[in-house]
């Protein structure tokens, strides 16, 4: 409904996986550390359950992140255009922005959706257009399809940090991303 209520959401990471990365290559013609000004990396603050997160963080030289796009001073979404509230990325979008306030999971191969906690005082549930459930079940599949390959490409890049064999900077990993493109990322598609 083009409100920007989650994009204005100081609260809320616009978290991103490696097909998000390549969203934003597309949208403009940049990869690997060239999209450093883009990418926020989120510290974790406290501990954390891995059975609780979704978003798997990734190790930095700060401690574990979570990447993510960068905001404004003000905590708003760098992309989105604050008086017409348009997001200047519309086509190219992370799959985050395109899914919420959907939430989805799968058990034992079945697909189930909700609505994320986040999206509480989201002013747009119950309006608009009813989403089918064809919609859904499309959505869903992508975006947990995504999210395991993520999941997977995280683990590597954290066993790699364990293991010394990268520096875990902001830019090493942009690139570490980019190079898995043709070879792993291929492979697990
Ligand atoms: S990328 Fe677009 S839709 Fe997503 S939070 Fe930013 S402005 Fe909003």
């Amino acid at each position: 409904m083009k409100c920007g209520h989650c994009c204005t959401n100081q609260k809320i990471i616009v978290n991103l996986t490696h097909k998000d990365l390549f969203r934003l290559e597309r949208e403009f013609n940049l990869k690997g550390k060239d999209l450093l000004p883009f990418i926020g990396f989120y510290l974790v603050e406290g501990d954390y359950s891995e059975e609780k997160i979704v978003f798997p963080p990734i190790k930095t030289i700060k401690g574990n992140a979570y990447l993510g796009l960068k905001k404004t001073n003000e905590g708003y979404c760098i992309f989105l255009e604050p008086k017409s509230k348009a997001c200047l990325i519309h086509e190219n979008r992370p799959q985050i922005c395109r899914t919420f306030p959907f939430t989805y999971n799968m058990k034992n191969g079945w697909l189930s959706w909700g609505i994320s906690e986040a999206a509480k005082d989201c002013i747009g549930l119950g309006k608009g257009k009813k989403i089918s459930k064809k919609h859904l079940e499309m959505q869903g599949t992508q975006t947990i399809k995504e999210l395991e390959e993520f999941k997977i490409i995280a683990e590597l890049w954290n066993d790699y940090i364990e293991l010394k064999k990268l520096s875990p900077t902001p830019h090493a990993f942009l690139e570490f991303m980019f190079n898995l493109q043709n070879s792993l990322i291929s492979t697990i598609a």
